[in-house]
């Protein structure tokens, strides 16, 4: 069984009760440590890295909002790749969850909140949506964050991407994407077109240089995104989502703890 697979199956078996579910580390040494990316979401707290069942030393844990990753060599992808290189991760999980507020929050909505934070309208992108990489559905999410880090040239093909969404109720995890099935097959990254993906070359000097409010660049936007403008001469553009959508609705929460699962000392 391969590291995901007992992590799962320790996750589920905690889940189900059993007092014993849990992993022995010294076991998947070559895929330790695990480089995994969440959401910001504080309900997430306490669930990582109990509900993997690792050791806090073998879980190098990224998070940005809503685990999104919005291109094979956006600033996220970058920290993976040293995650991989230079904190020695052998594997990598984006773990989206349930409830993600991210997937929730209409655009009219994520512009009003702004708005009363003092953000101007005329300051903002026209395609907010497009922008933050906000999303409707978790799991299509993490599916399209594991192809864009399979397809990134910064991460060689020796490293699984897995795909997983944990209940942020229960604990538990499942499956989107097994990196395993995929893991041999060859990947895109030699399609990747540094020039044109990001407008930078990495290392190259004043590679950051193109964020600039004066060209209305932003390389953190995705592969093909248009340029908008922030020319205060020019009227601001209305927000694409002309009808604003109703309020989710906020869910009471939940009173389920989930299970600690933690590597036993024991062997079960
Ligand atoms: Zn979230």
């Amino acid at each position: 069984m391969r590291l995901f697979e007992a992590i799962i199956d320790a996750n589920h078996r905690a889940i189900a009760g059993d007092a014993n579910a849990g992993l022995h580390p010294a076991d998947f040494e070559v895929s330790l440590p695990v480089v995994a990316l969440t959401c910001i979401d504080p309900r997430l707290n306490p669930l990582f890295p109990n509900a993997l069942a690792l050791p806090d030393e073998q879980f190098i844990w990224l998070r940005n909002a809503g685990n999104i990753i919005s291109g094979p060599l956006s600033s996220t992808m970058r920290s993976l790749a040293l995650a991989c290189a230079i904190k020695g991760g052998r594997e990598i999980a984006i773990i989206g969850h349930t409830d993600c507020q991210v997937a929730k929050t209409p655009t009219m909505k994520l512009l009003e909140e702004l708005q009363a934070l003092g953000v101007e309208r005329r300051r903002l992108p026209d395609n907010l949506a497009e922008f933050f990489g906000t999303f409707v559905s978790e799991r299509p999410n993490v599916i399209k964050a594991c192809e864009f880090v399979r397809q990134s040239p910064l991460i060689g093909p020796k490293i699984p991407v897995h795909g997983l969404m944990i209940d942020t109720g229960t604990g538990k995890l499942d499956w989107v994407v097994n990196g395993y099935e995929n893991w041999s097959l060859p990947t895109r990254a030699d399609t990747i077109d540094f020039a044109q993906s990001s407008g930078v070359a990495i290392g190259s000097p004043g590679s950051m240089g193109d964020f600039s409010y004066g060209e209305m660049k932003f390389p953190e936007s995705r592969i093909g995104d248009t340029a908008f403008s922030l020319d205060p001469a020019k009227p601001p553009t209305p927000p694409p989502i002309a009808k604003p959508q109703p309020m989710p609705t906020l869910k009471p929460a939940r009173a389920t703890v989930p299970p600690p699962i933690r590597p036993p000392n024991a062997r079960s």
